[in-house]
C-alpha cells in the first residue's frame, strides 16, 4: 500500500512561521473531528498553483484533511487571536471557528496560510458553536474565486468538505467546513489587538512580522514603520476602488475584516450591485447603511485610523509626533483612493490619456445609471460591446447626450476605437456573480446535493472578461422583485 502520508506525494510544504510571534497571538488548537467528512468542492487550479496534488487530496484522506480530522505533515494548528471595531463597536474577537493548519509554501516562492473555517470551538468561541453550514461556505467559495476572476485581491476557497453533521440555527442546517486560503489572516484587528492588550515590544514583534512576510523590501528602512503605514493604506486604496469598479459591496467592512495583505476577506453578507444606486445594501443586520456601496471608501480610511491609531507607539518616541506622522500619512488615502478610482474608471470607458474634465464625463455616467435605475454591469457592458440597446438607456435624451461627449472624447486620443474597446473588454466584466444565479447554484447544492449548477456558474465566472456566447445567459439581470435581496452573515 503506498503511503498516503508521504509529503512528497501530497505536495505539503507546512511552514508554522506565526507560532514565533509571542504567545499572546495566538492559542494551539486542534479542529474538533467530526462525524463523516465528504468533500463537495474542491478547487483544482487553485492546489496546483499551491503545490498540492489533487489526486491525493480530492479523496477521503483530503476530506479528512480539511476537515481537521486528519493533520497533514508539519501542521501545527492554532486559531488566532485579534480584536476589531464591529458596526463601530471596539471588542475582543479572535478565530472562534477556525484553525490555521500552517502556511503551505509553494512552487513558486509564495506562501499561504492554509485556515480551516467552521472546524469547531476555540478559545475564542465565546458563545458561538465554532461551526459553519453549507449554503454560507459555498457561497464564499463561489464569490471569492469570482472576484479571483475579476482580478482582485482576495483570499481563495480551495475545498468546501460537508460535515455529515447537522448545525443548528433558525433550523438545523448541514454543517460544512470552508478550506481558505490567504496571503495571511493578519487584519486590522490583529494590531488593535496588540495595540490595547499587549506590550509595545510584542506590537513591534508583529509589525516585524508582518513587514516581513507582505512589505519585505520596508524591512531594511531605518524607520520601516511609517512605510509600512503607507503601504497598507496604499493597497487599502486600490481594493476598494477596484469594488467600486465591479459594483462589490463587502456588506461587513469590520476592521477584524479588513487585512494587512490588501486581500479581501469575509464573504458573509457581500453581493454585487444589480441596479446602480450608491445607496444599496444588502446585508439583513446593516439597518443604518454603514457599509452601503457609496460608504465603502469613508470606511477604509475610518478603518486605516484604527490600524494607524494602533501603530502610533512604534511611529515616533514622542507621541505627539507620533500621531502627526499618522496624520500625515492617512490624509494621504484620499486621493490614493481617487487615482486609482479615476484611472480604473477611465479603462472602463476606454479613455487612455487624461484630461481635466474625464472625472465629470464619468460622473454624468454614474449620475444617469442611478437616475434611470440602469444596471450597473450591464450598462458598461453594452457600451463595451457596442450594443448600446442592451443598456435600456437609449430612449434617454441626457443619455444620448452623454453618450455623444464620450464618443468625442474617444476621437480626441490617438489610440483607434478598437484599441479603446479592447481595453473595456479587459475591464468591464461581462457576467458578475449575480445574486439570482448564486443562490440557484446554492439552492441545488444544498437542497438537492447537485454541483453541476455551481459547476457551471465558477466556470463563467473563472474567465469573466472573454466575453464568450455562453456568458449570455449569466449576464442577465434579475427579474424584478418587490422583495430586495438579502444577505446574512453566515
Ligand atoms: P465575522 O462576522 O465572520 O467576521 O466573525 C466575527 C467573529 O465571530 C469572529 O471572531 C468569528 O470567529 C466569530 N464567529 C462567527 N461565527 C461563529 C460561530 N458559529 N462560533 C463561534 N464563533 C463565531
Ligand atoms: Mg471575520
Ligand atoms: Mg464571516
Amino acid at each position: 500500500m503506498k503511503n498516503l502520508e508521504d509529503p512528497n506525494q501530497i505536495g505539503w510544504e507546512l511552514d508554522n512561521s506565526y507560532t514565533s510571534l509571542p504567545d499572546k497571538f495566538f492559542s494551539r488548537n486542534k479542529a474538533d473531528s467530526v462525524r463523516s467528512p465528504k468533500i463537495v468542492a474542491f478547487n483544482t487550479s487553485l492546489a496546483g498553483y499551491l503545490g498540492l496534488n489533487e489526486k491525493e487530496l480530492n479523496n477521503s484522506y483530503g476530506a479528512a484533511i480539511f476537515t481537521g480530522n486528519d493533520i497533514p505533515p508539519g501542521s501545527k494548528p492554532l486559531a488566532q487571536a485579534y480584536a476589531g471595531h464591529q458596526f463601530g463597536h471596539f471588542t475582543m474577537l479572535g478565530d472562534g471557528r477556525a484553525i490555521l493548519l500552517g502556511e503551505q509554501m509553494t512552487p513558486s516562492g509564495k506562501q499561504y496560510d492554509v485556515q480551516l473555517k467552521g472546524s469547531g470551538r476555540t478559545p475564542y468561541s465565546r458563545g458561538g458553536d465554532g461551526r459553519a453550514t453549507l449554503g454560507p461556505m459555498l457561497r464564499e467559495y463561489i464569490i471569492s474565486e469570482a472576484m479571483h476572476g475579476l482580478g482582485i485581491p482576495t483570499t481563495r476557497s480551495l475545498a468546501v468538505v460537508t460535515t455529515g453533521e447537522t448545525v443548528m440555527r433558525e433550523k438545523p442546517l448541514p454543517g460544512a467546513i470552508l478550506t481558505r486560503i490567504a496571503a495571511s489572516h493578519i487584519r486590522v484587528g490583529t494590531f488593535q489587538y496588540a495595540a490595547n492588550w499587549g506590550t509595545k515590544e510584542e506590537l513591534r514583534s508583529l509589525t516585524d512580522y508582518t513587514i516581513s512576510r507582505h512589505y519585505p523590501e520596508l524591512a531594511a528602512n531605518d524607520n520601516p514603520y511609517r512605510l509600512f503605514l503607507e503601504n497598507v493604506i496604499e493597497r487599502q486604496a486600490s481594493l476598494i476602488a477596484k469594488w467600486q469598479l465591479v459594483g462589490f459591496i463587502h456588506g461587513v467592512m469590520n476592521t477584524d475584516n479588513m487585512t494587512i495583505s490588501g486581500e479581501t476577506i469575509d464573504y458573509g453578507p457581500c453581493a454585487f450591485m444589480d441596479e446602480y444606486n450608491p445607496a444599496t445594501v444588502f446585508s439583513s443586520i446593516d439597518k443604518q447603511g454603514r457599509y452601503a456601496y457609496g460608504n465603502q471608501p469613508r470606511i477604509g480610511v475610518w478603518n486605516l485610523t484604527r490600524f494607524a491609531e494602533a501603530l502610533v507607539p512604534l511611529l515616533h518616541e514622542n507621541k505627539n509626533k507620533a500621531i502627526e506622522i499618522a496624520e500625515d500619512t492617512l490624509s494621504n488615502y484620499s486621493s490614493l483612493y481617487h487615482e486609482y478610482w479615476l484611472s480604473g474608471a477611465r479603462k472602463k470607458l476606454g479613455i487612455l490619456n487624461e484630461e481635466e474634465e474625464d472625472k465629470a464625463l464619468i460622473e454624468s455616467l454614474y449620475e444617469l445609471m442611478e437616475k434611470y435605475n440602469a444596471d450597473y454591469t450591464n450598462t458598461f457592458r453594452g457600451l463595451t460591446v457596442n450594443r448600446i440597446a442592451d443598456i435600456g438607456l437609449l430612449d434617454k435624451e441626457d443619455f444620448k447626450i452623454w453618450f455623444g461627449e464620450w464618443k468625442e472624447r474617444l476621437r480626441r486620443q490617438k489610440e483607434s476605437e478598437e484599441v479603446s474597446l479592447e481595453v473595456m473588454r479587459n475591464n468591464n466584466p461581462a457576467v458578475i456573480p449575480r445574486n439570482h444565479r448564486v443562490e440557484e447554484a446554492l439552492e441545488a447544492a444544498v437542497e438537492q446535493s447537485d454541483y453541476s449548477v455551481m459547476g457551471r456558474l465558477l466556470k463563467v465566472l473563472a474567465n469573466p472578461y472573454t466575453y464568450a456566447t455562453e456568458q449570455e445567459e449569466y449576464a442577465k439581470p434579475p427579474e424584478p422583485s418587490n422583495q430586495p435581496y438579502q444577505t446574512y452573515c453566515g
